[in-house]
C-alpha cells in the first residue's frame, strides 16, 4: 500500500483550481488557432482573436480569464492500492478548493442550498466523482465548470426506436436552443447509454478529453466529427454573433444501457473549457 498525505492533496488542488481559471489549456488555445483559418465570418473571426487575446492577459496579469470562476469538478482515479492518511478524499479535495479559491481571488460561485441562496462563501462544496483503478497512483482531474453552459445542458430517456437520427436530432435541437447563452464556440460532452443518472455522468466525463482527441472506438469517433460539422453547419458561431464556429470538439462516452431505453445527455461547456489534472 502506497500512503498518500491529506496535506499533500490540498495542495495540489489550491495549485489547480488556480491554473485551472487562470491559464486556458493548449487543446483549447491550438482549437481557436484552427477555428482563425476556418471560421468564414469575419465577425466570428474578431471574436475568436478577442477570446486568444482575452485568455493571453489572463495569464500575463495571472488574473482568471472569465468572472465565473465555476463550480469545481472533479474526476479522481483512486489507485487500490493507495491509502490516504490524515483526512478523506473528499475533506482534502474541499479544502484545497477552499484554499485555492481565496489564494487566487477568484469568485465564489456556489450557494449553500439551492432555495435559500447563500452564498457558502468559499466556492465549496466540489463536486467529486471516484472512479477506482488499479495500482497505487491518485490521479486527480478538475475541471472550473461554468454555470452559463451548465444550464444550457440536457438530458432526454429518447425511446430505442429513436435511433442514431433520434440521437443526432436531440443533440442538434439542444445546442440550437442554448444558441449565444452557452458563450460558444462550445464543447459539447454527451452521454449515450448508461441510465438517467450515468448518462449525465458520461457526458460530463466527455468534457475532460482534450480536444481533438478522438473517441477511441472508430464507430463513436467517426460519430463525433459528424455532429461537429453538423452544429458547425447552425451558423450560432462565435460568442452567437453569428459563423461557422460554434463547436470547437464534440465528445461521446458510451455505455451499456437497459433493453427498454436510450438515454442521452448532452453536457454544453463553454470556450472557457477548463481542465488540468495532476498525479499524486
Ligand atoms: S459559461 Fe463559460 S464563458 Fe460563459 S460566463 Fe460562464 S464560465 Fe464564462
Amino acid at each position: 500500500m502506497r500512503i498518500i498525505q491529506y496535506n499533500d492533496i490540498v495542495e495540489q488542488v489550491s495549485i489547480l483550481c488556480q491554473e485551472a481559471n487562470v491559464e486556458l489549456g493548449e487543446d483549447v488555445m491550438n482549437a481557436f488557432q484552427q477555428a482563425l483559418q476556418t471560421e468564414k465570418s469575419e465577425t466570428g473571426r474578431v471574436v475568436i482573436e478577442q477570446l486568444m487575446e482575452n485568455a493571453e492577459v489572463a495569464v500575463k496579469e495571472y488574473m482568471p480569464m472569465c468572472q465565473d470562476t465555476g463550480t469545481a469538478v472533479f474526476i479522481v482515479e483512486m489507485g487500490q492500492e493507495c491509502l490516504i492518511a490524515g483526512g478523506t478524499l473528499t475533506d482534502a479535495i474541499n479544502e484545497g478548493v477552499r484554499e485555492g479559491y481565496e489564494a487566487g481571488h477568484l469568485r465564489h460561485s456556489i450557494v449553500k442550498d439551492p432555495l435559500g441562496r447563500k452564498n457558502t462563501g468559499d466556492n465549496t462544496p466540489a463536486i467529486v466523482h471516484i472512479e477506482y483503478v488499479a495500482g497505487d497512483s491518485l490521479t486527480l482531474h478538475m475541471t472550473a465548470k461554468g454555470g452559463g453552459a451548465e444550464n444550457m445542458s440536457d438530458l432526454k430517456m429518447l425511446k430505442p426506436s429513436d435511433g442514431l437520427e433520434g440521437i443526432k436530432q436531440y443533440i442538434l435541437d439542444v445546442v440550437k436552443v442554448a444558441g449565444p447563452n452557452a458563450c460558444p464556440p462550445l464543447v459539447v460532452g454527451i452521454g449515450i447509454g448508461g441510465n438517467f443518472e450515468r448518462c449525465a455522468y458520461l457526458a460530463k466525463k466527455s468534457l475532460f478529453r482534450p480536444i481533438g482527441e478522438r473517441h477511441r472506438e472508430a464507430e463513436v469517433a467517426d460519430l463525433e466529427e459528424d455532429l461537429m460539422a453538423e452544429i458547425n453547419r447552425l451558423g450560432i458561431g462565435p460568442q452567437g454573433m453569428g459563423g461557422s464556429t460554434t463547436a470547437l470538439d464534440v465528445k461521446i462516452e458510451v455505455e451499456a444501457c437497459h433493453i427498454a431505453s436510450l438515454p442521452v445527455a448532452v453536457n454544453l461547456n463553454c470556450h472557457a473549457s477548463r481542465h488540468k489534472q495532476v498525479v499524486l
